[in-house]
C-alpha cells in the first residue's frame, strides 16, 4: 500500500480533489467522520493492519487474483488483452477487498459493531461475509422495496448471521436505507463503524476504499511485465475501477477508460450515465457529480445491472474526468448483455453486468496489435443470471 505521494491526482489536505470530495456532513457526524480522517491514514500504513489485511487477502479471499491472457476475446479485438480476474476472489467480486479492509480498520479504531447500507445487496453480503469471519455484530440497512426484489441477497445475508433492516420511507430504496444507516450511526458513535461500499461518501471514504481496492492495481504491475497500454473498468460509484487505475495513475502513458452505464442510451432519461449528463452537486456528502434536474432534485438512474445504477460518482472520478486524466465512455443495457455472451462464449467465463459494460466499450475502442490492454473483470455473472435467462432467450 503506498503512503501520500503528491499527486495531482489525489486527495489534498483539505478532503477534495480539485474542485470534488469534501466532507458535507451534519453535525451530528462530525466526531464520527473526524476520528476516521484523523487515524485513517495511520491504520493503514501500520504493520499490524498490513500483515492483517494481506494475510486475509491470501488465504480468505485468494489474493492474487489471476491476470488472465485472454486469447479468442484478443484475437477479436486484434490485440492483446488480459483479464483481471477480480470475479475469482471469495464471495464473486471486489467488494470483499474493501469490506474487510474497513472491518480491520474499524476493529483498529475499537468498534464492534458494524453497519451498512445496500441496494442490490452486494455490499451488504461482502460485509456480512467480513463480519461473520471477524466476528462482528453487523446490521444492513436495505430499502424495503430492494429486500423484495434481491431475495437471494438477503437470505445470504441472514444466512451469514448479519441482521437486514428494512427502510421503509419514500422510495424504499438505496436513498432511504442510506438515510436510516446514517441514524443509526448517530445514534451509536462510540460502538459503530459506518461501511460505505463504494469509493463515495465524505472524505475520508473515497481516499480510504481506493487505497484499499488499490491492491488490484499493485497485482497487475507486478504480473505484468512493464506497462498496459490501456486498462478498462465499469464504473458505478468508481471502486474497482479507481482500485485498477490507482498505481497507474502517474503514468501518463497508460490510457485509462472508465465505462458508465447508458442505461436505454445516453439521451433516452432511462440511465445512469453520471459524468456524461450530470452536473456539480451534494450526493452522500460529497462534492462530485450528480444526475439531478437543474432545480437540484436528483433524478432517479436507470441500468440494467444494479451495481451501475447510481446517481453519483466517486468525487475522484469526477476530478479524473476534469483533468483529462481518465477518459469515461458509456454502455447501453444491450450492448452489455451483448458483451456478457459474447467473454461467455469467447472464455468460458460468464461476467457479472456490471463488468460487461468494461467489455462492450472494447467495441467502441481502436487498439494496435501490439497494445497491451487489462480489463478489471470486476465480478462473476452467477447473481445476473436470471436477468440474462429473461434478455438473452436462454
Ligand atoms: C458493485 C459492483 C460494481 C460497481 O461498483 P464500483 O464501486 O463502481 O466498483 C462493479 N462490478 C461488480 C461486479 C459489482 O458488484
Amino acid at each position: 500500500m503506498s503512503t501520500t505521494v503528491l499527486s495531482p491526482f489525489q486527495v489534498d489536505q483539505k478532503g477534495f480533489y480539485g474542485d470534488f470530495g469534501g466532507a458535507f456532513i451534519p453535525e451530528m457526524l462530525h466526531g464520527n467522520v473526524e476520528e476516521l480522517r484523523q487515524r485513517y491514514l495511520g491504520i493503514l500504513a501500520s504493520e499490524s493492519f498490513r500483515n492483517q489485511f494481506n494475510e486475509l487477502l491470501h488465504q480468505y479471499v485468494g489474493r492474487p487474483t489471476p491476470l488472465y491472457l485472454a486469447p479468442r476475446l484478443g484475437a477479436h479485438h486484434g490485440t492483446t488483452i488480459y483479464l483481471k480476474r477480480e470475479d475469482l476472489c471469495h464471495t464473486g467480486a471486489h467488494k470483499i477487498n474493501n469490506a474487510l479492509g474497513q472491518l480491520l480498520v474499524a476493529r483498529e479504531l475499537g468498534k464492534t459493531r458494524i453497519i451498512a447500507e445496500t441496494g442490490a445487496g452486494q455490499h451488504g453480503v461482502a460485509t456480512a461475509t467480513a463480519c461473520a469471519l471477524l466476528g462482528m455484530e453487523c446490521v444492513v440497512y436495505m430499502g424495503a422495496r430492494d429486500i423484495q426484489r434481491q431475495a437471494p441477497n438477503v437470505a445470504r445475508m441472514r444466512m451469514l448471521g448479519a441482521r437486514v433492516e428494512p427502510a421503509t420511507s419514500g422510495s424504499q430504496t438505496l436513498k432511504d436505507a442510506t438515510n436510516e444507516a446514517i441514524r443509526d450511526w448517530i445514534n451509536h458513535p462510540e460502538t459503530t463503524h459506518y461501511i460505505i461500499g463504494s469509493a463515495v461518501g465524505p472524505h475520508p471514504y473515497p481516499d480510504m476504499v481506493a487505497r484499499l481496492q488499490a491492491i488490484i492495481s499493485a497485482e497487475i504491475r507486478q504480473q505484468l511485465d512493464g506497462l498496459p497500454t490501456h486498462i478498462v473498468a465499469c464504473v458505478g460509484g468508481g471502486s474497482n475501477a479507481i482500485g485498477a487505475f490507482y498505481h497507474f495513475l502517474d503514468e501518463p502513458e497508460v490510457q485509462l477508460v472508465g465505462v458508465e452505464a447508458a442505461g436505454l442510451g445516453v439521451d433516452s432519461g432511462k440511465t445512469a450515465a453520471t459524468l456524461a449528463l450530470g452536473t456539480q452537486g451534494v450526493l452522500h456528502a460529497s462534492l462530485t457529480k450528480v444526475l439531478q434536474t437543474a432545480d437540484g432534485q436528483v433524478v432517479e438512474p436507470h441500468s440494467i445491472s444494479a451495481g451501475l445504477d447510481y446517481p453519483g460518482i466517486g468525487p475522484q472520478h469526477a476530478h479524473l474526468e476534469a483533468v483529462k486524466r481518465v477518459h469515461y465512455g458509456g454502455v447501453t443495457d444491450q450492448e452489455a448483455l451483448d458483451a456478457a455472451r459474447q467473454l461467455s462464449q469467447l472464455e468460458g467465463i460468464i461476467p457479472a453486468l456490471e463488468t460487461a459494460h468494461a467489455l462492450a466499450y472494447l467495441e467502441k475502442m481502436n487498439f494496435r496489435r501490439e497494445d497491451r490492454v487489462v480489463i478489471n473483470l470486476s465480478g462473476r455473472g452467477d447473481k445476473d443470471l436470471d436477468t440474462y435467462m429473461q434478455h438473452l432467450a436462454l
